[in-house]
């Protein structure tokens, strides 16, 4: 374990900044989101960004490559920029867990190889929890807010900020900041101060009991699904808040000189996601909404070794405009207590 004063901070951020593009939450017009780091850029004490981290690996919008069409001929421009050394600091538990979801979707064969090389030049620093609220609920899908991994953690104690690598990238990065050596009882003692306000959270007792692989016709032809969709005004918000959410569109794009391919986020809450030549599978807000959930709480676990597709970041509760969350949903489909 190191340890660094909180006035070292600034130097050490440049020192990470010397080598490597850093991101961290910093606010501005009252939000708070990952921030380009620069002298006067302050470090956030807000508890989460109201985007999530998953932007740095898997972009909004991205451009595939370039292709130029001379009769039978095609001429392909890889345009990938996708190759900088970069570090995004202070990514809390919740969103560290979304890249192991993120990870099985997109570093399966055939691998993405615009996400996996994201992944390969990025850092990723976390920072514990101290202060969860009532919107939290990682540890329903069984992740410790005091121990959020990473490739380094950090410990945000009263006397100090605490540093630990996790992997050999960040070994190799906390080698080079001159941190000085510390015990782990600040830590320690923190960790139990935030275990206890966990508890008495109002999300604490929710569990995924009732969902899960080998549950799909019994989840998914309940009639609850309909009244739960009923508001729904298919805006996508949630699906774009959300840091494991993962579908995409591909199209081009043509200037008049040359086409660029290029993808961007979609949303199984549109109407026309994944329509096909035939029309689209889900004609109903009630079939796409009760998709997005079927897809966390039951397909993805089945495919996965029973991991849940939900970090219980609590984003989709903060952000939907009409209250509805996935929250909600568990309690009223699957009967979970609290
Ligand atoms: S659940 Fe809420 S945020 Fe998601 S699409 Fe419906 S209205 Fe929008
Ligand atoms: S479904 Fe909601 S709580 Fe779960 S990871 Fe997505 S935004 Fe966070």
């Amino acid at each position: 374990m190191l340890k660094c004063s909180y006035d070292a901070l600034n130097g050490i951020f440049a020192k990470i900044a010397e080598n490597a593009k850093l991101y961290l939450p910093a606010d501005k017009d009252g939000k708070t989101d990952y921030t380009k780091w620069a002298e006067g850029v302050e470090w956030s004490n807000a508890l989460n960004t109201a985007r999530s981290p998953k932007d740095f690996f898997f972009p909004q919008v991205e451009d595939l490559m370039k292709f130029k069409v001379e009769g039978k001929s095609i001429a392909i421009d890889d345009i990938r920029e996708e190759s900088e050394d970069f570090v995004v600091f202070g990514v809390r538990a919740c969103d560290v867990r979304s890249f192991d979801i993120l990870d099985r979707v997109f570093l399966i064969e055939p691998y993405d190889s615009y996400y996996a090389s994201r992944r390969e030049h990025g850092v990723i620093i976390s920072c514990a929890c101290t202060r969860p609220t009532e919107t939290c609920f990682c540890k329903t899908f069984g992740i410790d807010c005091t121990n959020p991994g990473g490739d380094i953690t950090v410990w945000r104690c009263e006397d100090a900020l605490y540093w630990q690598a996790n992997t050999e990238k960040g070994e190799k990065l906390l080698g080079t900041l001159g941190l000085e050596s510390a015990d782990e009882s600040a830590v320690n003692a923190q960790k139990e101060q935030t275990a206890r306000i966990m508890e008495k959270l109002p999300l604490a007792k929710l569990t995924t009991e009732g969902f899960g692989g080998g549950k799909t016709m019994e989840l998914f032809n309940k009639p609850e699904w309909k009244s739960l969709s009923e508001a729904c005004l298919g805006c996508g918000t949630c699906t774009f808040v959300c840091p494991t959410c993962q579908c995409y569109d591909v199209k081009d794009f043509n200037t008049g000189n040359e086409i660029i391919r290029y993808r961007c986020w979609d949303s199984c809450m549109y109407s026309d996601f994944t329509k096909m030549a035939h029309g689209n599978n889900r004609l109903s807000q009630v079939e796409r909404f009760r998709q997005r959930f079927m897809h966390k709480l039951v397909y993805y676990p089945e495919n996965n070794e029973g991991i849940f597709g939900c970090v219980g970041c609590g984003r989709c509760l903060a952000k939907c405009p009409i209250s509805m969350n996935i929250v909600k949903v568990m309690k009223t489909i699957g009967g979970s207590a609290e």
